[in-house]
């Protein structure tokens, strides 16, 4: 079943396969009517998605997936804008965009003292010059034949505790709650049963986190049951979509095929400053 909102979604601004463009005619085409750009720490991408969801006669939301660090361990948020030029809200993008260009710098290096002669140009190609992660590293090493697949690539080199593996800049849970919120977005906690966040509820709802990701491509019945209960003890809103990156991974995280509430999304619309009958 496709569900008429989608609200975690990945481009080529980050780590996704399909332009912006690309996305949002997919997912008008499978009848998805409110569409969030998530893509990891740039909202790059989001004047394209937006422009083309008028094309095509779709809601769209400006969205960011911000990963933080901090003693809670893996924290994803989302952000989700009215409008995301706020000043501060891209200052501290830019300042992890450089972070994650200084870190595959780092991980080429350590690949070319393992005797693996890779470029920065050959990292920056898969890149297609938009923010850097490992798996545009892991293309390249599958590309020069240094690894048969990504997950090799990450198994052998850059995977955590792999010899090739930096750890890269990052905002803290407070910082990046604080920087949604300070640019009038709505803070959700992404995949919180993936991440193993969902004991760290309390403690966010304290920073500011305004919702929380109850339904995710892998979530069960009863990890969404769970989440809705949990958001609505702490009065958040709820979000959710596929995660989508790539159409080869259709199957089990495909663009419009996690179910969200069409009032959901509405919410959610509302509560980034949008009003519900002004859009389509
Ligand atoms: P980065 O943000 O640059 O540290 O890259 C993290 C991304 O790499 C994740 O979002 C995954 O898409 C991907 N990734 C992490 N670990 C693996 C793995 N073992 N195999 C394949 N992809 C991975
Ligand atoms: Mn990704
Ligand atoms: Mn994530
Ligand atoms: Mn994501």
């Amino acid at each position: 079943m496709i569900s008429r909102a989608d609200l975690h979604v990945h481009s080529t601004a980050s780590d996704g396969r399909l332009t912006p463009t690309e996305v949002v005619r997919l997912a008008a085409s499978r009848g998805v009517r409110l569409l969030a750009l998530t893509d990891h720490d740039t909202t790059a991408g989001c004047a394209e998605a937006l422009g083309q969801a008028k094309a095509s006669g779709i809601r769209a939301l400006a969205g960011v997936e911000i990963n933080t660090d901090s003693e809670l361990g893996e924290v994803h948020l989302l952000g989700y804008f009215a409008n995301p030029a706020h000043a501060d809200l891209q200052a501290a993008l830019a300042k992890i965009q450089t972070g994650r260009m200084n870190r595959a710098q780092m991980i080429v290096e350590k690949l070319n003292g393992l005797g693996v002669a890779i470029t920065m140009e050959q990292v920056q190609a898969q890149a297609n010059h938009t923010v850097i992660g490992r798996p545009h590293i892991a293309r390249a090493l599958v590309a020069g034949g240094w690894a048969g697949s990504p997950s090799a690539a990450f198994e052998l080199y850059i995977g955590h505790g792999k010899p090739a593996y930096v750890p890269r800049y990052a905002l803290s849970p407070q910082e990046a709650i604080s920087i949604i919120r300070a640019a009038g977005g709505v803070a959700s906690l992404a995949h919180p049963v993936r991440s193993g966040s969902e004991q760290h509820v309390p403690k966010l709802v304290e920073l500011g986190l305004n919702a929380l990701e109850a339904y995710y491509f892998d979530h069960t019945l009863d990890d969404t049951a769970r989440l809705r209960e949990m958001a609505n003890r702490h009065s958040l809103l709820l979000t959710g979509g596929s995660d989508f990156h790539d159409v080869r991974d259709d199957g089990r995280r495909g663009l419009g095929s996690v179910w969200v509430p069409e009032e959901d999304g509405d919410r959610l619309w509302e509560a980034a400053g949008l009003k519900t009958d002004e859009t389509e």
